[in-house]
């Protein structure tokens, strides 16, 4: 993209378009490799011919690569013993989830120790990945394989640049869709792959037909183009072997999963007494048999937990019902917990049986999360993932621009400014502590009288004169923030339900005396002592420091950045729709790489390295004995190079001028 005579929207799309109809799905600008989903299985481009070509080529030296990326970073961390980070973005199908999946394999295939028995550390990381699908992947109107959750892979290696460890983080699950969605999605593919399991497994867990499950049934969509079900059941539990999960928690997971099923199946009528209820029928009270069943609990214990609530006050005991709304409400919350737990226990085991390794001084980490989104209702989950994308392009705004222009100040050359969106202002009105969008919300859910409603009024009130803060004119409790992707307006009604992350006493107390230790061990006791205020949790705040820890250690990391684009919105081969793209590139912030990387110098050496390097084009330079930064001058001088900078200690040169160099010295 760089070496494009014209720079601007129309020639970076051009050339896009042009290199996608020839399937050449990657390009670089600068440092940042662009990937054009192509929506059609391209095995040549990463079979392990071309693991082999690119292992150890020069980057630019090949074809763009997502494996020349893989290979940069692998090179750098053992050049320069630093670690390394791949962040890959962009919107929901653009191909992110694909692209860190390549990029594991062919970290693999550098670190790997081919040749040895068993399971390998290599082997039990590639293998999470459809492990983590099963459980966290669901359809969705966007796509069919949409991660609901984010990723960070931290492969670790040791000094022999062999992989001996890993760890996943995994940040904020998509809790709601357990109970609920909406045509044409689906649920987690786990439920689905459970329904098509072997006939002796669908008999213990008393399954049948998706159709038959109200969690599965509220969308019209049950199968997936080219995928088979009793196939990936079968898939799924072979990778839960290789990462180590043993037979009897295979059976208790997809015991659980079962039983989360039978869990929305109870349906509740209105009890005698007001605000009371009951179970509602027949078929209701067999689900709730066997939901009970499945979790090794006692069937009473559950009804009263879904229908009961005991309050204790120092004078007496005060036993309250729930009207049939609530009894659901109290219904989907307990599969909530419960599907969120499992996720999490998976993840941890996960980790357990890949190991760490506390000696490795340098790693990988990949990263593979949700892009931007702007919705027409947009609730609390939108405003979670704009805030870290905000997050994340600061990174990038810092490590691209800001860094650049440090340096070139640093050195004191000619630089005109190029100007870049600082985003620190929608930060700090986001989470700036106290004061912050987070820190208001968790201030209105520790005070029981709050509504949504008072929550808006603060906001408006607290925020009347920010300048990335909008109150929409004829709304009541909306509020737009101007993110550096453009405005998005949120909704909201939800946000103090959202935030609270409580689980009901009754169900932890019922789910603790699980007779299966697996069920229990998901439900750990309280402490005791702990007082109220720090028993609130939020999931707001609670991600905001998953978030911050995250940025502490991309930022002692080199980074290498993969901006991931969809093409189309119909998910198909060959289409390419101009508008969809550019507003893509804007919001990753290509455009303003591209010029950057343009009007800089992207190649910078010291003077002692230049020198090095291209002493030999001057020889009479060298003996000649002059200061360190006239001799560089002197030898580009005799080159005929123009454009380029001398600064305090380096030589800045244009882009492909170093090629040139190189070229001038394989002639001597
Ligand atoms: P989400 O944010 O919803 O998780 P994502 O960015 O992770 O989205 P992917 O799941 O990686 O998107 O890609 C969506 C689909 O696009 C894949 O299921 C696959 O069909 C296709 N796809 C993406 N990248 C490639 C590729 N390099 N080669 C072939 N097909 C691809
Ligand atoms: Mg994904």
């Amino acid at each position: 993209m760089t070496k494009l005579s014209y720079l601007h929207e129309p020639g970076v799309l051009e050339n896009l378009a042009m290199r996608y109809q020839l399937n050449e799905i990657y390009t670089y600008t600068g440092n940042i490799l662009i990937a054009v989903n192509p929506f059609q299985r391209l095995p040549h481009l990463y079979d392990t011919h071309m693991m082999e070509q690119y292992k150890g080529a020069a980057l630019g030296e090949l074809s763009p690569h997502v494996f020349a990326v893989g290979d940069a970073a692998y090179r750098a961390m053992i050049n320069d013993g630093k670690s390394n980070s791949i962040l890959v973005s962009g919107e929901s199908g653009a191909g992110k989830t694909e692209t860190t999946k390549m990029l594991m394999r062919y970290l693999a295939y550098l670190g790997g120790r081919s040749g040895v028995e068993g399971r390998t550390v290599e082997q039990q990381v590639l293998e999470s990945n459809p492990v983590l699908e099963a459980f966290g992947n669901a359809k969705t109107v966007r796509n069919n394989n949409s991660s609901r959750f984010g990723k960070f892979v931290e492969i670790q290696f040791n000094k022999n640049g062999r992989i001996s460890g890993a760890a996943i983080k995994t940040y904020l699950l998509e809790r709601s869709r357990v109970c609920q969605i909406s045509n044409p999605e689906r649920n987690y593919h786990c439920f689905y792959l459970l329904c098509a399991a072997p006939p002796e497994d669908i008999e213990k867990y008393k399954l049948g037909s998706p159709k038959t499950f109200h969690y599965l049934n509220q969308s019209n969509c049950y199968e997936l183009d080219g995928v088979n079900d009793a196939h990936e059941y079968l898939a799924t539990r072979r990778a839960m072997d290789i990462v180590g999960i043993s037979e009897q928690e295979q059976e208790a997971i997809f015991r659980v999963v079962a039983a989360i099923l039978h869990l929305g199946n109870i349906s509740f009528a209105k009890g005698e007494e007001i605000d009371s209820s009951v179970i509602k029928d027949e078929k209701s009270r067999f689900h709730l048999n066997t939901a009970a069943e499945l979790l090794r609990c006692d069937a009473q214990s559950l009804e009263d937990a879904l229908i009961k609530r005991v309050m204790v006050t120092p004078e007496e005991v005060i036993t309250r019902t729930l009207d049939p709304l609530n009894a659901v409400g109290s219904r989907d919350a307990l599969a909530k917990t419960l599907y969120s737990r499992l996720f999490d226990w998976i993840v941890e085991k996960i980790n357990i049986s890949i190991g760490q390794d506390p000696t490795s001084k340098s790693i990988i980490g990949v990263l593979d999360i949700y892009g931007f989104e702007s919705f027409k209702a947009n609730s609390f989950e939108q405003f979670c993932i704009n805030f870290t994308n905000e997050k994340l392009q600061q990174h990038f705004n810092q490590h691209v621009f800001k860094m650049e222009q440090e340096e070139y100040s640093r050195e004191q050359i000619n630089w005109s400014y190029i100007e870049f969106i600082d985003n620190q202002d929608v930060l700090d009105l986001i989470e700036k502590k106290p004061g912050g969008i987070i820190a208001l919300l968790d201030e209105a859910c520790m005070f029981p009288k709050s509504t949504h409603d008072t929550f808006a009024q603060k906001l408006y009130q607290t925020f009347k004169n920010h300048k990335c803060f909008i109150k929409p004119k004829l709304s009541r409790t909306d509020f737009t923030i101007m993110h550096y992707a453009g405005e998005v307006n949120y909704q909201a009604n939800l946000f103090l339900d959202k935030n609270k992350d409580y689980v009901v006493a009754e169900h932890q107390a019922l789910m603790t005396a699980s007779k299966c230790v697996f069920v229990s061990a998901l439900f750990p006791p309280l402490p005791e002592d702990s007082s109220k205020s720090s028993k609130f949790s939020s999931i707001g705040s609670r991600f905001k420091m998953q978030l911050q820890s995250l940025m502490e250690i991309l930022s002692v990391t080199e980074p290498h950045y993969i901006r991931c684009v969809k093409p189309n919105n119909d998910l198909k081969p060959a289409i390419f729709e101009n508008l969809n793209v550019i507003q893509q590139l804007r919001c990753g912030g290509v455009l303003e790489a591209v010029r950057i990387s343009c009007a800089g110098y992207p190649t910078r050496r010291t003077f002692y390295e230049f020198l090095n390097r291209f002493g030999v084009l001057a020889p009479e330079v060298l003996e000649g004995n002059y200061d360190d930064k006239v001799a560089c001058q002197m030898i580009l001088d005799k080159k005929g190079l123009k454009g380029y900078q001398i600064g305090r200690t380096k030589v800045f040169l244009r882009a492909g001028q170093m090629a040139e160099l190189d070229a001038r010295r394989a002639e001597v």
